[in-house]
């Protein structure tokens, strides 16, 4: 049953992790969160590594940059550590390495963001440049982000109008970040995050020379329910068209017009090429849909509002947490089915293009 892979807490999806990269000899190491997690528990980037330490070729894969979208990224980490795909490709001279919980706050306390409200993937960035204006934002976030939770009727309605206006404006969208509101939504931060810090290091000390990498950072929340959409962000031409090659037709460039995804800047596979300039590197992110939109954005706009009230009453901060596992994680066995045999299927044609066998 592949629902047995999804964890029901962040501890319980850690755990797991660990104990399947030791069990089939992976090495592993962790980087240790100076906070705590939701029930006190020590908080951890964990890594794995298999295959040879100066392999040519490397496999990442990571979960949860968005916090409790790790529960679906974690499962895809844990099947493929029992799965004999993963001793074959090293076997070919290709190292995986599993990122495990990113945003391993936000996945602890049912938070898309960190610690510090924080989207981590609009943190990426070039902080000596600044971060592009996004006049959409800067129309509804007093609408996404009200004084009272839950929002009036009166507030749903102006912000259901606006969004209806705001359609069809795609650079920027709403959700492409934005860095002045620290209290909102889609916060790039004023600076490189724990966990940009930290997963520089890692891809840097790993990636170091290696000739070719290539990544899947996995996400939900966005698009239809179960659907895995591979999304292909900015990159040379060169990198889109072997993408296209090892992935297929339906790898979609985030400039398309069809895609699900926005615009964004900072996104966390822009570090890459920056840490390992030597290696040619094919990116994707996976994005598995899950509620339908207007359910997503309410969720994060509860999560938002709770991050400004620390003091909200505890039944009303546990509602709004709910409501975000809920948003980007379904707790079904045909929603679990289809994001693990979408990834097994992308992981396995990942490993074919890093083999040669594609093109
Ligand atoms: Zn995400």
């Amino acid at each position: 049953m592949s629902a047995r892979l999804f964890s029901v807490t962040y501890d319980e999806a850690r755990a797991r992790f660990l104990q399947a990269a030791a069990a089939i000899g992976a090495g592993v190491s962790s980087h240790v969160h100076s906070l705590e997690g939701m029930a006190d528990e020590e908080i951890a980037t964990d890594v794995a590594l298999l295959g040879a330490a100066d392999a040519a070729k490397l496999f990442i894969v990571s979960s949860g940059t968005h916090g409790p979208e790790g529960f679906a990224g974690s499962a895809c980490q844990l099947g493929l550590l029992g799965d004999a795909l993963a001793r074959r490709a090293a076997d070919r001279g290709i190292a995986l390495l599993l990122i495990h919980a990113v945003n391993p706050f936000g996945f602890s306390h049912l938070r898309r963001t960190n610690e510090d409200n924080v989207d981590l993937n609009r943190n990426f960035n070039d902080f000596a440049a600044s971060y592009p204006d996004n006049p959409v934002y800067e129309e509804v976030h007093a609408l996404l982000v009200p004084a009272a939770w839950p929002p009036s009727a009166a507030n749903e309605e102006r912000l259901a109008a606006a969004m209806v206006r705001l359609a069809g404006q795609r650079a920027p969208g709403v959700s492409s970040g934005q860095a002045r509101h620290p209290d909102g939504l889609f916060y790039s931060g004023a600076a490189p995050a724990w966990s940009n810090r930290t997963v520089r290091e890692i891809v840097r000390h790993h990636g170091a020379g290696r000739r070719h990498i290539a990544w899947i950072d996995i996400h939900t929340g966005l698009g239809p329910y179960g659907h895995g959409e591979k999304i292909f962000g900015r990159h040379p031409e060169a990198t889109l068209r072997r993408a296209l090659s090892w992935w297929g037709r339906d790898l979609i460039a985030s400039t398309a017009a069809d895609t699900i995804s926005p615009r964004t800047t900072g996104h966390i596979t822009s570090l890459a090429p920056q840490e390992c300039p030597e290696a040619a590197i094919t990116p994707s992110t996976l994005e598995y849909g899950t509620l339908p939109s207007s359910e997503v954005r309410r969720a994060l706009r509860g999560e938002a509002w709770l991050a400004g009230h620390p003091d909200a009453l505890p039944e009303l901060a546990a509602e709004i947490r709910r409501a975000v596992r809920d948003a980007f994680y379904v707790d079904a066995d045909d929603w679990k089915g289809m994001v693990l045999g979408q990834f097994r299927a992308f992981a396995l044609q990942t490993i074919k293009g890093l083999a040669g066998e594609c093109v």
